[in-house]
């Protein structure tokens, strides 16, 4: 009998978690280990923050998930792996593995902002997040770090629920360096910045925030802007026990795989979704379409490789959509450089979210 732990219940994994409800496979011990009981589904956030969807609209119960797929669920987090004796630890307990599979996804955090750590209402891991819904809906002035799809979308969804909730004198602001939406066309970013204008969110361009300290974030241009909830979403940070553990990481410590998904240096441990970086696709962006789509590529590989059968690549698609949900069931369309805004975008959003999670709930 073989075992493959999968490490996170995040959005490959939950994919594979599905074709094992369908599938029997003989001879093989699958394990998931999870940092907690629930996997939240991020783009469902925005619609949470708005008041939209409901806890459990947005989240996974992975116990009843595995139970279904015939996988051992353990609750806890991976703390360090040993990828010579094959094996993983788990609040102190020891697992032994054939094949790991990573999927334990990023943090919002970023170590170059001093204070960050301690004054932010932390977005990733997901779980930690929904404790802190009714301080950010109440806060007098929160600041939102970032300028991306994420960012925007957060705080335009969080600006919806204050105007239900007649909340005018609740100030939101977003702090970024360089411009709106950058990575997007000129009329994304032209909508973009109207919207910003609609609902009064003030924006803070070109700045990049350098120190935290307790209601105040502090740019390298020593502006100093005073919030009393701090969100940031200016870019994705690599899990640590992945460095730790002496794996191959890029400089950014995110697990360097192969376009087979794999660990070059340690072919029985397999990676998907945010906590990778592909060697051939360095720049790949860390977005819940691609670790979505790397689930039937992982899935094979982990079975070709116990039986030693050739692996697939996986040939990430040059554009991935994008939809951002701007607040009463309106939405932004994003794909490439073209752009389309309106209520129909939020109707497809919706569509896609809600059947995403009709699969695994
Ligand atoms: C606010 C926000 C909105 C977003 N909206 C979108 C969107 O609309 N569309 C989109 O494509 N992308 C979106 N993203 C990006 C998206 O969330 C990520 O790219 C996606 O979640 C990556 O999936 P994943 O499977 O790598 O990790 P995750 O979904 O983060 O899952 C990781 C899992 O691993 C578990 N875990 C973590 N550490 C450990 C450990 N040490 N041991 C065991 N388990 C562990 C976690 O509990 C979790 O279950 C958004 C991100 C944010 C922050």
């Amino acid at each position: 009998m073989k075992t493959i732990v999968l490490a996170g219940g995040g959005h490959t994994h939950l994919s594979i978690l599905n074709k094992l409800t369908q599938t029997i496979i003989q001879d093989i011990k699958w394990i998931l280990i999870s940092s907690d009981d629930y996997q939240y589904y991020s783009g469902m956030f925005s619609g949470y923050i708005e008041g939209l969807y409901s806890l459990e609209d947005i989240r996974i119960h992975l116990p009843d998930l595995a139970a279904r797929a015939n996988c051992e669920f353990h609750q806890g987090s991976v703390e360090e792996i040993n990828p010579v004796e094959k094996t993983i630890s788990v609040n102190g307990q020891l697992f032994s593995y054939d094949l790991l599979s990573l999927d334990i996804g990023s943090h919002t955090t970023n170590p170059e902002i001093s204070g960050l750590e301690h004054h932010q209402t932390r977005l990733k891991p997901a779980h930690e997040f929904p404790d802190h819904i009714t301080e950010l809906h109440l806060a007098r002035r929160t600041a939102v770090i970032g300028g991306g799809v994420a960012a925007c979308e957060m705080a335009l969804s969080l600006a919806a629920w204050k105007r239900k909730y007649m909340r005018k004198y609740d100030q939101i602001s977003l702090i970024y360096s360089g411009s709106l939406l950058e990575k997007h066309g000129e009329k994304a970013q032209q909508i973009m910045h109207r919207l910003m204008q609609e609902n009064s969110i003030k924006l803070h361009e070109d700045e990049r925030a350098k120190k935290i300290t307790n209601n105040q974030i502090v740019t390298t241009n020593r502006t100093v802007i005073p919030f009393d909830q701090l969100l940031y979403l200016g870019g994705a940070q690599a899990p640590d026990v992945l460095r730790k553990s002496g794996l191959p990481v890029d400089e950014k410590g995110f697990l360097l795989v192969n376009g087979m998904l794999q660990s070059p240096d340690f072919p029985s441990i397999f990676g998907a979704g945010d906590c990778i970086t592909m060697i051939n696709h360095p720049q790949l962006a860390k977005n819940g379409v691609h670790a979505v789509r790397q689930g039937p590529v992982l899935w094979q590989n982990l079975l070709a490789s116990l039986t030693k059968k050739p692996l697939t690549d996986y040939q990430p698609q040059k554009n991935s959509l994008a939809i951002l949900s701007t607040g009463f069931q309106k939405g932004l369309l994003l794909w490439g450089n073209a752009s389309f805004y309106g209520s129909l975008p939020w109707q497809l959003k919706n569509y896609i979210d809600r059947n995403f999670m009709k699969k695994y709930q």
